[in-house]
């Protein structure tokens, strides 16, 4: 509980109607999309940069963690506030502000929703591309804050690949302004990097400037159906080979579409081991090359099945499938772990098999998807959270999955950040000097460790 004269304060700042303290508010905030959850002591929605500062120095005067959230869709507990505390809920900061179509670059506020960005900027005839599946909820400050990636990252990078600047206000009320409109810029640390990925650790991010890139002219989309897992995944490296990089390369297993079909029937077939969805995009006459390429590789590598689409509602259809996988699963348990073990991608077969060997090992159901064209698999594990034994065996297949990526050359999260979900297995993944220099730098620009505390790092370590 806050002190009724900090309370006052916030009010101060804030407005009545933008804090709130009802237990029903509070619940409201205290999850995302894992299965941890805290409640916060008092939820505020700032209207802008300066009635952050004054929180955030509120915050530092009374010592009370504050928690950034954008729209609550992370996968790695990064909003949930494990200390109590403030969260600051940054809804109300969603104006688009620029779209600089000399320069191609846009200008937001945190709290823009990422599909309603990509549909303003594709008016313009211009294009953003990284596409969280999460899209119609994320937004922009999140995608900064977690580096949000999405199928076309295997073409055309993450979000760290688009932000040209940033404005942030730091852990002790600062406000930082770094980078801008130039896509070259090399003044100085690369701040702009530290804050993407940073969870809301370093800074609350107020502002972002975006490049954008011309919309491509044309895009297909090839559905492969396959007997064989490890022929879906053969294929990926196949396509890789003959220097194609599609938009997307996205694998879903058995599983997946089996309980895709029983949620919404998008004619993905139950009885194959795995389909790829393949898109490419660019000129028209360079799409048809690819498309041409790419289907014949489905076949050479043992496709049973490969569907083109041939128009915008014919691949509407075949996207529907895939959209709509992560509500497939969650209606079929009470909670879905989304992890993000990621691989190089000549080793996608070997982690495919690793995550069903170990699935079978721990007697769990593991519907497999991902994004296979970057090695960014998402093995969803179905849970009872109250099953206290079930989740003993989940505790087990999930050390051994991030241990599996690991050895492969892998990395812990391709997408979804480290959070409280992670923390314990950053010391498999870094040396102490790395691990050192991360908390170094958090404890430099945080001294009272007010800035979403306990995430990333153990405690202890
Ligand atoms: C169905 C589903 C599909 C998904 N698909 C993908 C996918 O394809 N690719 C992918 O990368 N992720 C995906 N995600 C994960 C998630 O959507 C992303 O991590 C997204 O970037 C989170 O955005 P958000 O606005 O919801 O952030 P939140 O969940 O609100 O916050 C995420 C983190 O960022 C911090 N934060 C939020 N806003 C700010 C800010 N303005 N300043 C500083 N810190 C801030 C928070 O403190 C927290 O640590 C998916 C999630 C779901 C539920």
């Amino acid at each position: 509980m806050l002190k009724p004269e900090i309370v006052k304060k916030l009010i101060k700042i804030l407005g009545k109607e933008n804090v709130f303290t009802t237990k029903e508010d509070l619940i409201c905030y205290s999850y995302d999309s894992t299965p941890h959850d805290h409640l916060p002591d008092i939820v505020v929605a700032p209207a802008n940069t300066q009635e952050i500062v004054a929180i955030i120095k509120l915050a530092n005067e009374h010592n009370f963690p504050v928690v950034p959230r954008g729209g609550g869709t992370n996968l790695s507990g990064g909003t949930v506030p494990i200390q109590g505390g403030l969260v600051l809920a940054l809804h109300r900061m969603n104006k688009i502000i620029e779209i600089d179509t000399d320069n191609l670059t846009a200008t937001v506020e945190p709290g823009v929703i990422t599909a309603t960005f990509h549909q303003t900027v594709e008016k313009e005839g211009l294009f953003y591309p990284p596409d969280p599946q999460s899209m119609f909820m994320s937004t922009m400050g999140g995608n900064v804050a977690e580096n949000a990636g999405g199928p076309r990252g295997v073409k055309y990078g993450v979000t760290k690949d688009y932000v040209l600047g940033v404005e942030a206000v730091t852990p002790t009320g600062e406000v930082v302004k770094v980078g801008g409109k130039t896509i070259k810029n090399v003044s100085g640390y690369d701040l702009i990097r530290l804050f993407a990925g940073s969870e809301g650790t370093l800074g609350v991010i107020t502002q972002i400037t975006l490049k954008l890139i011309p919309k491509p002219e044309a895009k297909r989309t090839i559905l492969a159906i396959f007997d064989h897992l490890d022929d879906a995944a053969k294929t990926v490296s196949g396509i890789i080979k003959q220097r194609i990089i599609p938009t997307t390369l996205e694998l879903m297993d058995q599983k997946t579409m089996e309980l895709i079909e029983g949620y919404i029937p998008s004619g993905l077939p139950t009885d194959a081991e795995g389909a790829l969805l393949i898109e490419a995009d660019g000129s028209a006459i360079d799409v048809d090359r690819q498309i041409g390429v790419i289907e014949q590789m489905c076949k050479t590598c043992g496709a049973r099945e490969v569907k083109v689409a041939q128009d915008a509602t014919q691949e509407a259809q075949l996207w529907a499938g895939r959209r709509s996988a992560f509500g497939a699963m969650a209606r079929s348990a009470r909670q879905v772990l989304a992890e993000d073990a990621t691989v190089p991608r000549s080793k996608v077969p070997d982690i495919v098999r690793s995550i069903q060997q170990i699935a079978a090992k721990y007697q769990l159901t593991v519907p497999t998807l991902g994004h296979t064209g970057d090695g960014n698999m998402h093995p969803n594990i179905l849970v009872m959270k109250q099953d206290e034994e079930e989740m003993k065996r989940v505790d087990a297949a999930i050390d051994e999955m991030f241990k599996a990526a690991l050895d492969l050359g892998g990395t812990l999260s391709g997408e979804h950040g480290i959070g409280l979900s992670k923390q314990k297995y950053m010391k498999w993944q870094f040396d102490k000097a790395s691990l050192d220099m991360m908390k170094a730098i958090k404890k430099a620009v945080d001294p009272n460790n007010i800035l979403n505390p306990g995430k990333i790092f153990l405690k202890d370590e």
